[in-house]
């Protein structure tokens, strides 16, 4: 532990984790702001790992979170898996540590073993609710006697320890949500080490602060309750306190808590990676939760995050997840991608369907990608684009028939007729490329009097089973003559 001030000038934050579950929106925000603010203040983010709830942290959880944060591009200097000067960054490794502030707080009579069992302790807390009190534990184990603590002993009970609440008020400068004082009565005598004699999360949590010389704890509002015992915890072992900023929640669209209970999957950062959003357009979202430049900048690089993120623009109030958003600022990203970068991206969702492997030609397929153009929301919708390119195996779009085939027999006969026709000449026709197919369809159509139209949908529904796409004769050019007449002769045939 470091005695002297805090260099304001090096800024050290860290994002702590508990590997209890997956990556969330949320987590992704706190580690972000915090990756952000260091490196806008050219110090250093630390990753640490508070898994000192054994029973819930999981090592695959934790790899987990490693894996997210990578994705996202928010790497980290100091940490669990690669050390630093004030490792480990492990809290279930830093028993021994824990240990010796311990003893002080129980040596100095800042804290004191409790003996309650859970029922007394549920007692209490009834008599406490009953008599209105701010406190649910009355601090009964303060002062007692060693014959009483014997006593305890001999009959096997097991003590926590707990923390003597200050009497006097305690201030909580918040460089977000400004500054606070909080009311003793309000704080009872906190549990800092359970019964099986793990340390608890406001305990590790300052500790590590102040031994890993954080400067700024950036977290979000959910912990706005623990600050004010953190501090009296630093106070009573005469640790640095470092300064606080607590971002406000990110709500859902009814402006409750976004959370993992009550939003299962949709707030996992990892969904949104398998779905094919780009960690850039993650990024650019996250960061708008919460914090914002002026008025009307939405779309900001990873660059000029850095350089425009300060704490003074981030909100006093919750934020809201809007999906929509998301996928704008994400077809933003993709379409900001060259066809051969963009085409890199969307590979793995073709070679996870099957429909695409280490044969298949790539000019053929940026061709195929530069057709479907900036239609694409996430990298997974490049899918149900793309299928018909690589099987016939599709059926046609129910709705698509009945408009652009015809309802009546007389309509469909027409449209027959039609796709006949068109496939004669698609046979005929001396070279297969853009123009000519372009032209010598027109030349049917102008000819006959068919709307061009008409004749357009009729074909594309022949040829992909849909009434959308990509421009009807890249489609033609790019499944080739044979593909082409065989999906007319399919066509024909059905009508
Ligand atoms: N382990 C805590 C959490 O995941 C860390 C909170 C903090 O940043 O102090 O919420």
């Amino acid at each position: 532990m470091s005695e002297t001030p805090i260099p304001y000038n090096q800024v050290r934050v860290r994002m702590a984790p508990s590997p209890t579950g997956f990556l969330h929106i949320g987590g992704a925000r706190t580690a972000l702001f915090n990756w952000l603010f260091a490196k806008h203040h050219e110090g250093t983010f630390i990753l640490r790992i508070d898994d000192t709830d054994t029973a819930r942290s999981t090592d695959e959880s934790m790899q987990e979170i490693y894996s997210a944060l990578k994705w996202l591009g928010l790497e980290w200097d100091e940490g669990g898996d690669i050390g630093g000067p004030y490792g480990p960054y492990v809290q279930s490794e830093r028993k021994s540590i824990y240990e010796k502030y311990i003893t002080q707080l129980l040596e100095s009579g800042n804290a004191y073993r409790c003996y309650c069992t859970p029922d007394e302790l549920e007692e209490i807390r009834t008599a406490a609710r009953a008599a209105k009190s701010t406190r649910s534990y009355d601090g009964r184990c303060r002062e007692l006697t060693q014959e009483k603590i014997e006593g305890f002993l001999v009959d096997g009970r097991k003590p926590t320890v707990r923390i003597k609440m200050p009497d006097a008020p305690i201030r909580v400068d918040d460089l977000i949500l400004g500054t606070r004082t909080i009311d003793p009565a309000t704080l009872e005598d906190e549990v800092i080490v359970r019964s099986n004699g793990m340390p608890n999360y406001n305990l590790t949590s300052i500790i590590d602060d102040a031994e890993m010389q954080i400067t700024h704890v950036i977290r979000g509002t959910e912990h706005l309750n623990n600050t004010p015992k953190q501090i009296a915890i630093a106070n009573a072992l005469g640790l640095n306190i470092p300064q606080f900023a607590h971002i406000p929640l990110v709500l859902d669209d009814t402006g409750s808590k976004l959370s993992k209970r009550h939003h299962g999957d949709l707030v996992a950062v990892n969904r949104y990676r398998e779905q094919g959003y780009l960690p850039e357009a993650m990024l650019n979202f996250v960061a708008r939760l919460g914090w914002s430049y002026d008025d009307k900048q939405e779309i900001f690089s990873v660059d000029e995050l850095i350089e425009k993120f300060d704490l003074d623009r981030v909100g006093k109030s919750g934020s809201v997840f809007d999906i929509k958003k998301l996928e704008w600022l994400n077809s933003h990203y993709i379409n900001q991608l060259d066809v051969s970068a963009r085409t890199d991206a969307v590979m793995p969702f073709w070679e996870q369907e099957g429909l695409v492997d280490s044969d298949t030609n790539r000019d053929w397929l940026e061709k195929i990608v530069e057709a479907v153009g900036e239609r694409l929301t996430t990298l997974q919708n490049i899918l149900p684009q793309t299928r018909y390119f690589f099987t016939d195996d599709f059926e046609y779009e129910p709705k698509a028939v009945k408009k652009w085939w015809g309802g009546s027999d007389e309509k469909k006969q027409k449209t027959r007729e039609i796709l006949t026709n068109l496939g004669q000449i698609l046979e005929d026709i001396s070279t297969f490329d853009l123009e000519t197919v372009e032209a010598a369809v027109w030349k049917y159509t102008d000819e006959n009097d068919i709307k061009r139209v008409a004749a357009m949908q009729a074909m594309r529904i022949a040829l992909t089973g849909l009434s959308f796409g990509p421009s009807l004769f890249d489609i033609v050019v790019l499944l080739g003559r044979d593909e082409v007449l065989k999906r007319i002769q399919r066509s024909v045939t059905y009508l």
